[in-house]
């Protein structure tokens, strides 16, 4: 099988890169503009297969798109490239119109021209796997869950961004045929994460022994999913998951934010112990995010029972081996934070 991976360069889209390779026989081309999200040292550990390889390109480029569906000619696509900071979309949305809205609009236009094009057989065989996340149903208040025909009500502009895009994904299947798939997706978390996300924030802070910046008094809940679960239930997803249809997928895993915190405290604690007090003593309770939702929690009883996935990790051994990851692959986020990541180059990609 052959995969076009948008935005694999990021955070989850490299998660997903690296479990196709290192799991199955199938190829992939990453597809990714490398903004500031996307990072090739995350591609670093797949790079010498012969099963992989690189385009640098927007997905709002139509021209670059469609040579890239004509040239590789993919089986399923997996379109993950996204602008995914809910801050960054409060202090910058355009950004997130273009990308997730246009993108997705030019990702759609261009899989359907190929797709028509496609002799049967593999007409019938070709998915356009979504990826979104489960802030398009906006914020749960104590108690409830969301599930897949839980009402649309995006409360930020990036959740609203993801909303529309969904959206879109859903008319082209109904107006056009396209054999697309949703997903809806809770918090990940794991290796690779980009430092502006609350775990590897916390980590490498507390690595450095600086703040840990919490927002509120951190009673916010997350439901958090390890990565690379997310990545196994994206490829049963696009092997079986039914045309049509959208699976939430999520982790079973609530914890409000500040727990999170006091936990990855503790693992630091029993890791790297500080001199003196506890890495608890460098938490620092800050103004909190303007429309901050109270809680996220999914349903994923349907991707449970029909496709037949389930989480490898529970919260606390996921948690356990991304502290690991940080304390052992520090050279990955040091980096990041000195901006050289930007110039990372991988030899052996046929880069374009
Ligand atoms: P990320 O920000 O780490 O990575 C996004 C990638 O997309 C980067 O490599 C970036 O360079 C690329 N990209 C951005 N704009 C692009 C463009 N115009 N053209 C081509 N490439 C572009 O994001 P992530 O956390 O890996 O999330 C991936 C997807 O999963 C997103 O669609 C996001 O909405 C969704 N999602 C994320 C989470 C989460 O917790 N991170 C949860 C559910 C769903």
């Amino acid at each position: 099988m052959k995969l076009l991976i948008t935005g694999g360069a990021g955070f989850i889209g490299s998660a997903v890169a690296r479990a196709v390779i290192g799991k199955s026989v199938d190829q992939i081309l990453v597809l990714d503009k490398l903004t500031y999200a996307g990072n090739l040292a995350s591609l670093r550990p797949i790079a010498a297969s012969p099963r992989f390889s690189f385009l640098q390109a927007d997905i709002c480029d139509a021209v670059a798109v469609a040579r890239a569906f004509e040239d590789f000619q993919p089986d399923v696509v997996m379109h993950l490239a996204a602008e995914s900071h809910v801050d960054r979309s409060i202090d910058g949305p355009a950004a997130f119109v273009e990308t997730n809205v246009v993108g997705t609009f030019v990702m759609l236009r261009a899989a359907l021209d190929y797709w028509r094009r496609l002799d049967r057989a593999r007409a019938g065989a070709f998915r356009f796997l979504h990826i979104s996340t489960d802030e398009v149903f906006g914020a749960l208040g104590a108690e409830g869950l969301f599930c897949e025909d839980t009402p649309y009500a995006p409360t930020s502009p990036y959740s609203a961004s993801k909303a529309g895009s969904d959206h879109l994904v859903r008319a082209w299947r109904h107006t056009y045929g396209l054999p697309t798939i949703v997903t809806n997706c809770s918090n990940n978390y794991g290796p690779y994460h980009f430092p502006e996300k609350l775990i590897p924030l916390t980590i490498i802070n507390a690595i450095e022994e600086k703040p840990l910046p919490v927002y509120g008094r951190g009673e916010n809940v997350r439901d958090w999913l390890y990565v690379e679960d997310h990545a196994s239930a994206l490829m049963r997803v696009a092997r079986e998951g039914e045309v049509g249809e959208s699976y939430n997928v999520g982790g079973r895993n609530e914890w409000r934010n500040i727990d999170v915190v006091e936990a990855i405290c503790g693992l630091m604690d029993e890791f790297r112990p500080r001199r003196a007090g506890s890495h608890r003593d460098l938490i620092a309770f800050v103004a909190d995010r303007p429309g901050h939702d109270l809680r996220y929690a999914i349903d994923a009883s349907k991707i449970e029972r029909e496709l037949g996935w389930r989480p490898a990790e529970r919260f606390e051994t996921g948690l356990r081996k991304t502290v690991r990851w940080y304390l052992d692959n520090s050279a990955w986020w040091q980096a990041i934070r000195s901006g050289t990541y930007r110039g990372e180059r991988l030899g052996v990609l046929t880069e374009q």
